[in-house]
């Protein structure tokens, strides 16, 4: 990847944060990958340095820094031969946390958070469900109040790393959509317990494509009991609240897909430069150079998209003349295209390889598995071209 450009704190970060991977090669991942198991070391490792707190104030035992410098941690993370897996240790313990750092209270904010910037909890992040999917105003699970607690019952599906971690950034009905004036209001945000022996709870793995290291979860409510105050902000205030952090995980997610285009690259024009058939290394023939030229600077624009749209994030916690619109459609804009740059990245940098491209041992089968990832989630390649149409263009909404 092409360095200049960048700011001396995301120049540190990068650093700090290829040192600390380089002790989880690729092999590492393949290996978990292939097993299933957790990398629960990568979290240790990243926890021990402080890097959970990135993008958290000081005063909690954050770092301070901003979403940019959050990307590329990310970034780097991913393109170290992690992919998507290894980001997704991290990933809700980054982004899920910037909506509770704004919204929540002094109290709240000093009970949830040192505890995941040191490593000793984890929290996941639940919002998609079965029956609604990207309709999230329609999400059916309930947070019912009586006296000093609230019982959630409904069913989330997707739900990443959930097995292992104990806490859960939650998003739930408080108030029936047919009693509420806007669809947008009646949800409420809250930072819970996941206590997997209490009851009312239960969580079931989904067998998944790729990152199978990190597991994905249905997780069923049934009556489950939480405190009062577990609830983030004002009841009802809930989605404007989490739309905080969902800018923030665009642009995270952007920097993972970008991390892996650029990993599957350099291991492509590694081979090309190796591999010699018909009397010549496969990469003097333009057939396989020009894809993977042409792939480089797609990555190299999906990055300029990436890091511009975390610079607004942040410069719009001060600027007020930096609307949400503005910070929307470039988050928006920038995971698109990170996510479409990286897959073709990938798909290149494995029929480079040709028949080793589909073997585990070049690794780059794993990287193209993983990169669906940002293309679905956390909202798809579809919703971002209807909302760019709608938003941006002003064209009629086409659903
Ligand atoms: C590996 C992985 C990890 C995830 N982790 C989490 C997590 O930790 N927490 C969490 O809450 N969620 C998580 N998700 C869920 C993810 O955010 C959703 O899968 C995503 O938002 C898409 O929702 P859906 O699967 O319900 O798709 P659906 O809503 O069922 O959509 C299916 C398809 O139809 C298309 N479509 C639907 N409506 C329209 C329309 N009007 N116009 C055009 N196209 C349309 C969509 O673009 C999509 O291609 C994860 C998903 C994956 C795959």
């Amino acid at each position: 990847m092409e360095m200049s450009g960048f700011t001396e704190d995301q120049l540190s970060v990068r650093e700090a944060i290829t040192k600390i991977c380089s002790n989880f090669p690729d092999e590492y991942w393949a290996e978990r990958d292939e097993s299933g198991e957790y990398p629960h070391e990568l979290h240790a490792a990243l926890a021990k340095d402080g890097w959970i707190g990135i993008a958290l104030p000081e005063e909690l035992g954050g770092a301070n820094l901003g979403i940019s410098e959050a990307t590329m941690m990310m970034h780097t993370i991913s393109e170290s031969g992690a992919g998507i897996a290894g980001a997704q240790t991290m990933h809700a313990n980054v982004y899920a946390t910037q909506p509770i750092a704004k919204f929540a209270t002094l109290e709240q904010c000093r009970r949830f958070l040192p505890d995941l910037i040191s490593g000793k909890t984890r929290v996941c992040f639940g919002v998609t469900e079965p029956n609604t999917g990207l309709e999230t105003l329609k999400l059916r699970t309930v947070a019912k109040r009586d006296g000093d607690f609230y019982y959630i019952s409904g069913q989330k599906i997707w739900i990443t790393s959930a097995q292992v971690t104990s806490k859960m950034v939650l998003l739930a009905r408080t108030t029936p959509l047919e009693d509420v004036k806007k669809k947008s209001d009646g949800l409420s945000l809250f930072f819970i317990d996941l206590d997997k022996s209490a009851t009312g709870l239960e969580l079931k793995k989904i067998k998944k494509m790729g990152g199978r290291a990190v597991d994905a979860n249905e997780v069923f409510f049934d009556n489950y009991k939480i405190p009062a105050d577990s609830l983030i902000g004002t009841e009802g205030e809930g989605f404007k609240i989490v739309l905080h952090g969902m800018n923030a995980e665009r642009c995270l997610l952007a920097g993972e897909a970008l991390g892996l285009g650029y990993a599957a690259l350099t291991r492509a024009s590694d081979y090309a430069r190796d591999r010699v058939v018909f009397g010549r290394a496969i990469g003097q023939n333009q057939g396989i150079q020009h894809p993977l030229a042409a792939s480089f600077m797609n990555l190299e624009a999906a990055k300029l998209a990436t890091y511009h749209a975390a610079r607004l994030f942040d410069a719009s916690v001060k600027d007020e003349t930096i609307t949400p619109h503005s910070v929307g459609v470039a988050c928006n804009s920038a995971k698109y295209l990170a996510a479409e740059a990286a897959f073709t990245a990938c798909e290149r940098a494995l029929l480079a390889h040709g028949g080793m491209g589909y073997a585990q041992e070049y690794h780059v089968e794993r990287y193209l598995r993983e990169c669906f990832v940002p293309r679905i989630a956390p909202i798809s390649r579809e919703m971002i071209l209807n909302y760019i149409g709608e938003k941006v263009l002003r064209l009629p909404r086409s659903y």
